[in-house]
């Protein structure tokens, strides 16, 4: 009988990072993988990388670095290494590492238990990288993480060329998935027992310019709120450049397309975005602001900010400052700046000193938080709808509280109740802080088939077929 070999996944990055491992783990388990228990040492490592930040190679190498004395106590263990690094180190990998079996990139996920297999025969080293997307991840089979909630990937790549960011050389061109296969996998996904899907992209936004459809996103949230049982839609990443008012009318006008919009800002300062070649200024970013709050009034907003851009002044940062107090964000990932090797900016004059980055880096910490605790404290009295979700829902046995998202994103804790995971629990804001909700009067529990699905699978689901789909 043969003994089926284990598999671990690492994923690091981004939400695309963590749809394609999902992604990783269906394609090991068609192929007859088992996912290792937790805390054993797996047969099959593998590493799904980002590239954003300089100490993502840091990170990767020190991790491969533990790993080579277990693999040399466990000579059928194999180590692969995928995403985004990979992408961009290539064979340099298996130079700097030669424990390394496979290193594989973001456009060739499907070939892993292949070069697996040929690695194990040939014992020796596979690398194999492709420039162009070879099939839509979303093609691959899937294990997903979690039974009620999932990410649908709606296009790849990207089209713009922000100068700080190392994306568009490692994903390629934006590649945009037909909405009949979107709604398609939405559907099936819904009919497994999920309430909650967020759609994909690196700018979906600009969704459709691939076939010609300069207002296809709004069309497919509208398209969204048309299928039965799905009750929460999100969307992640969008762009100010692109944000057009179809999308906010969309957004009113469907009821589960939820209040919630994570928009990146990234700088207040139109020199410095500018710079960053984002296409927008800080107007047009409140503009867009004010309206989706005009539509949308109970509308969460949070946002992406970089602080100590190369060239960024003080003024700069003042008005950095400014237009984050203007926004009333319910939060936001605060960055400090950090060279990226093969990106513009990394070659610009003036990049900022690391003390004066971490200066600014702090005081702008204190103006986000103190608008988000402001923010949280006028929901004090009011009644919210929690997706209690695992894991964030997980029950601290101290104190019996299960934790989830309200519809428009905030983090909320509940007081215990028998809510499971993927059920939906109503209930008074009794407390605020400045990054979650406490809400201890539950008001009432609704069992959905999310919570349902949530039961019948002792964690990750069965492993789905990939969607039908094109290629680049
Ligand atoms: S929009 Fe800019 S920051 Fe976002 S992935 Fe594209 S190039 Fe990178």
């Amino acid at each position: 009988m043969t003994v089926s070999r284990t598999y671990e996944v690492r994923t690091y990055g981004c939400q695309m990072n963590v749809h394609d491992s999902e992604r990783i783990s269906g394609l090991l388990e068609t192929a007859g993988y088992q996912k290792a228990a937790q805390g054993t040492t797996a047969d099959v490592v593998v590493f799904n990388t980002c590239a954003v930040r300089e100490n993502a190679d840091n990170r990767l190498y020190g991790n491969l670095g533990h790993l080579r004395p277990v693999k040399m106590a466990n000579p059928g263990m194999q180590i692969a290494v995928g995403g985004c690094l990979a992408q961009k180190d290539r064979g340099t990998i298996v130079e700097r590492a030669p424990w390394v079996d496979v290193v594989f990139g973001t456009h060739n996920l499907g070939a892993l238990p292949v070069l697996l297999e040929r690695a194990r025969i040939e014992q020796e080293a596979q690398v194999e990288l492709l420039e162009a997307l070879e099939t839509f991840p979303s093609t691959l089979p899937t294990r997903r993480e979690s039974a009620y909630r999932a990410w649908v990937s709606i296009s790849v790549g990207c089209n713009n060329t922000c100068t700080f960011c190392i994306v568009p050389s490692l994903r390629g061109k934006e590649k945009d998935r037909r909405p009949g296969d979107i709604l398609a996998e939405i559907e099936a996904l819904v009919a497994d027992g999920v309430i909650e899907i967020t759609l994909l992209g690196q700018n979906v936004n600009s969704y459709g310019v691939e076939f010609g459809d300069r207002i296809a996103f709004g069309k497919l949230l509208r398209a969204c709120g048309e299928v039965e049982g799905l009750e929460r839609v999100r969307f992640t990443s969008p762009h100010p450049r692109d944000f057009t008012d179809d999308v906010i009318v969309a957004m009113a006008e469907t009821p589960n397309v939820m209040p919630s919009l994570h928009m990146p800002l990234q700088s207040g300062s139109d020199r410095v975005l500018a710079a960053m070649k984002r296409s927008y200024r800080a107007g047009k970013y409140l503009g867009i602001i004010d309206r989706v709050r005009a539509a949308i009034p109970d509308a969460a907003i949070t946002t992406d900010i970089i602080v100590g851009f190369p060239g960024e002044t003080e003024d700069d940062f003042t008005a950095t400052l400014d237009v984050t107090r203007a926004a009333r964000f319910a939060g936001a990932f605060t960055f400090q700046y950090s060279v990226r090797a093969g990106t513009p900016a990394a070659s610009m004059p003036d990049q900022v000193a690391a003390e004066v980055v971490a200066e600014r880096y702090e005081r702008l910490v204190a103006v986000v938080e103190e608008g988000a605790w402001a923010g949280n404290r006028a929901l004090l009295g009011t009644t919210v709808e929690v997706l209690v979700a695992e894991g964030e829902g997980r029950k601290d046995e101290r104190t019996h509280r299960l934790s989830g998202r309200a519809r428009d994103n905030r983090l909320v804790h509940l007081a215990g109740c028998d809510a499971r995971p993927g059920d939906v629990v109503t209930a008074e804001v009794t407390h605020a802080a400045p990054h979650h909700l406490v809400a201890d009067r539950v008001l009432d529990i609704r069992r959905t088939r999310g919570g349902d699905a949530g039961q019948r699978s002792d964690g990750p689901t069965p492993v789905g077929l990939g969607m039908p789909g094109r290629a680049g």
